[in-house]
């Protein structure tokens, strides 16, 4: 490597829930250890200068939000076919087998920076989220840092390199890619155990000048740590898994990293209610929670959303701990360091794993330990399994043959490390292992229900509790977030229509909750009330259609003036008496001319006394049914569609009817209407909140 070159880069990332952003976050932190300056920038925010792109794939194989705006820019058709040709780059695309459109957010940049020019320097990576992105990531990154050189060697040699670099190292790539090594650990965790009594806790003892015990200790501390990060309220302190640490400086430390602060963007906010919006009796459990951010004077609008934080469950973190032999020594500091004779290059301690933390708060609230095992991870563990017949199985599972094995049995069978280490009794994995393979524990997005306009101060969520049936492989459980909400609400939660006592009362104090605003950068009514609205979202996918209404209900009454567009709402449901989510507020939109056509189905309802034949039993079947006013609203009149909901079925269900509906309105083939649907999307007319 050529000292003398300035070997400095730049890294673009466009991420979308911030897997991109960390991977891309994760080539700059190590580019410093191969003698590389890296410099890190969003593609909201770019240069062009020699650069490494990673780059996610979000709705139907568009790329993230913010780096839509560099698609537009680098689409623009008036470029010059060597616009880039100065540019040396490497990409890395993130997608989902699973889901159309395959790595399509990377491949569209890609392509076009190709189209104007530009040349890689290194071979695209395409990594799936559906077999494990590490499987392409961890290698891809190894080979970067050779590929790298040799751009800067040849870059110092000649000012004007022409060459396209990237066959020079798609072999190291591959050959990275390829044959695993015996799992060898890159960290060494050291537990370090903290005795609260007088003697062992010298330091302690100078904060409280008291005898020690632990609730005194942690109350003095705890106070003192209160005034030092004032931020820090009562009930984050009262975590379940509140670190016991020895002193006043590794505790502020320990907290500084773990406790959600406003320097992640996060805010504690009460609950004010929480409402059960289905019968008991419904297929799925629906409810709504109301949070008061008046406090906190959080601004958001309809189409937005919020992150909820939520630990991990103590009944599992536990278990873990019980499995792991670690039981006696949760409340132990944790200190993580490299290995000198790491074997991997490019090994580094994971960035959420706090130093110092305790072992218990780790496992709590900076892992996600409810996440499928990677097949790496699944690898590395079969090291670590004595029976030898266990350590086989393992081994079929992450092997290339056993993909469909891994599939069903991990993947699909949503098995976590826990379920792993109860089918494999004699796997006794090191923590090392843990801190490694278990990704951060990520906060889960909610879209607002509600309009600041008309609950000031408020803001409202809907959600369903994921239910998970007990399987073989693990016991019935509900879903992380949703199912700890639902807990944490249990005070106060009542069924829909009725008021509890400690609400009219105002007694008990509220649950508490750490939210952050997510906003969305193009799901928001159209900002001409004139311009109509589609809007498709069954189930809980109705969420921000509530808020938008709500928003066009206030500004109806603020401005009776003003001509507003037609509102057409496709709801679905499976019962009329069980799961119509809003049912009355839907209904009041409809009677006062808010929504000008609520079209609801139900999937599951016996057929009407008329028996009515063929009835609607899902969204895109209403759909097909206006067809003739949905394809005037967005072909003629330049209306906007927003569909929201399960991004699996129900979305791909509606964009092939919606192709239907435009293809024969327009009368045109399958291809041409999909042209015409991607224009709708570039006008940012076809609007998509999709989740899996
Ligand atoms: P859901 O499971 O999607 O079910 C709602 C209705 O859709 C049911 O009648 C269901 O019928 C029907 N359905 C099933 N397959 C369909 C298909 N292929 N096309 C059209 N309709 C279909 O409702 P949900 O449980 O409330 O889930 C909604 C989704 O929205 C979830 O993925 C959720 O994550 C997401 N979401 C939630 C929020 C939020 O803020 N909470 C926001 C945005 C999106 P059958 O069951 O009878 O087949």
């Amino acid at each position: 490597m050529p000292c003398e070159v300035a070997a400095r880069f730049l890294i673009l990332y466009g991420s979308q829930r911030g897997q991109a952003q960390s991977i891309a976050e994760e080539i700059c932190q190590q580019a410093a250890e191969h003698g590389f300056t890296a410099d890190i920038n969003c593609l909201s925010n770019h240069e062009i200068r020699p650069v490494v792109f990673v780059i996610s794939t979000t709705g139907d194989g568009d790329p993230p939000d913010t780096a839509q705006k560099f698609v537009r820019k680098i689409k623009n058709k008036s470029l010059p076919h060597n616009h880039f040709s100065h540019l040396h780059y490497a990409l890395l695309a993130l997608g989902d087998t699973n889901y159309a459109n395959f790595c399509n957010g990377g491949k569209t940049i890609d392509s076009r920076l190709q189209q104007l020019g530009a040349k890689h320097f290194y071979a695209t990576g395409h990594a799936d989220d559906g077999t494990g992105l590490e499987v392409v990531v961890d290698p891809w990154i190894e080979g970067l840092w050779d590929a790298l050189k040799k751009t800067f060697s040849s870059m110092a040699t000649s000012d004007q390199q022409d060459t396209d670099l990237s066959d020079c190292t798609q072999d190291d790539f591959h050959k990275n890619a390829s044959g695993q090594e015996k799992y060898k650990s890159d960290l060494e965790v050291d537990l370090h155990l903290l005795k609260l009594s007088e003697t062992d806790s010298q330091k302690g003892k100078a904060i409280t000048s008291d005898s020690i015990d632990v609730e005194t200790l942690s109350t003095v501390l705890v106070a003192s740590l209160k005034q030092s990060v004032p931020l820090l309220s009562e009930s984050a302190l009262n975590v379940p898994a509140l670190p016991i640490m020895w002193d006043k400086y590794h505790f502020i430390n320990c907290f500084y990293y773990t406790v959600p602060s406003d320097k992640d963007g996060y805010h504690e906010v009460s609950i004010s209610k929480a409402v059960q919006l289905t019968q008991d009796d419904a297929v799925k459990t629906a409810i709504s929670l109301e949070l008061d951010i008046s406090e906190q004077n959080l601004a958001y609008q309809p189409g937005d959303a919020f992150d909820i934080l939520c630990p991990n469950r103590a009944s599992e973190v536990e278990e873990l701990l019980l499995r792991l032999d670690l039981q006696t020594q949760k409340n132990c500091a944790v200190q993580v360091n490299l290995l000198k004779n790491s074997s991997k290059k490019a090994a580094k301690i994971p960035l959420h794993i706090p130093q110092n933390g305790s072992l218990q708060f780790i496992l709590t609230w900076c892992l996600e330990i409810r996440s499928a095992p990677k097949k790496a991870f699944v690898r590395a563990l079969a090291d670590f399994t004595q029976n030898s017949s266990e350590k086989r199985r393992l081994l079929e599972l992450c092997s290339k043959e056993g993909s469909a094995d891994y599939n069903s049995f991990v993947r699909d069978a949503n098995v976590c490390l826990l379920d792993l280490l109860r089918a494999f009794p004699s796997c006794l994995p090191p923590l090392s292992l843990l801190f490694e393979h278990l990704p951060k524990l990520q906060p889960r997005a909610y879209s607002a229900a509600s309009s600041s306009l008309q609950h000031p101060g408020k803001v409202h969520f809907v959600f369903n509790v994921v239910e998970f049936p007990a399987r073989p492989e693990h016991p019935a459980r509900t879903g992380l977030c949703t199912g700890w909400l639902a807990d944490h609400v249990s005070s106060i939660l009542r069924p829909l229509g009725t008021v509890l006592a400690s609400e009219r009362l105002g007694t008990s104090a509220p649950p508490k909750v750490h939210v952050r605003p997510r906003p969305s950068g193009t799901f928001h009514l159209p900002a001409d009330p004139s311009v109509p609205v589609v809007m498709v979202g069954p189930g809980t996918g109705v969420a921000p259609f509530i808020g938008f209404l709500q928003q066009r209900e206030k500004e109806r009454e603020a401005n009776q003036e003003a001509t507003f567009g037609e509102t057409w709402l496709f709801f679905g449901c499976r019962h009329k008496d069980k799961d119509f989510l809003f049912r009355e507020e839907l209904e009041r939109f409809a009677h006062n001319g808010t929504l000008s056509h609520l079209i609801v189905c139900f999937s599951r309802d016996e057929p009407d006394a008329a028996g009515t034949v063929n009835r609607p039993t899902y969204v895109q079947h209403n759909l097909s049914l206006h067809a003739k006013n949905v394809a005037s609203i967005l072909l003629k009149d330049k209306g906007s569609l927003y569909v929201c909901g399960d991004a699996k079925n129900m979305a791909k269900d509606v964009n092939d009817t919606l192709l239907e509906i435009i293809g024969n309105e327009l009368q045109i083939d399958k291809l041409d209407a999909m042209k015409t649907v991607a224009g709708l999307r570039e006008e940012k007319r076809y609007l998509q909140d999709i989740w899996s």
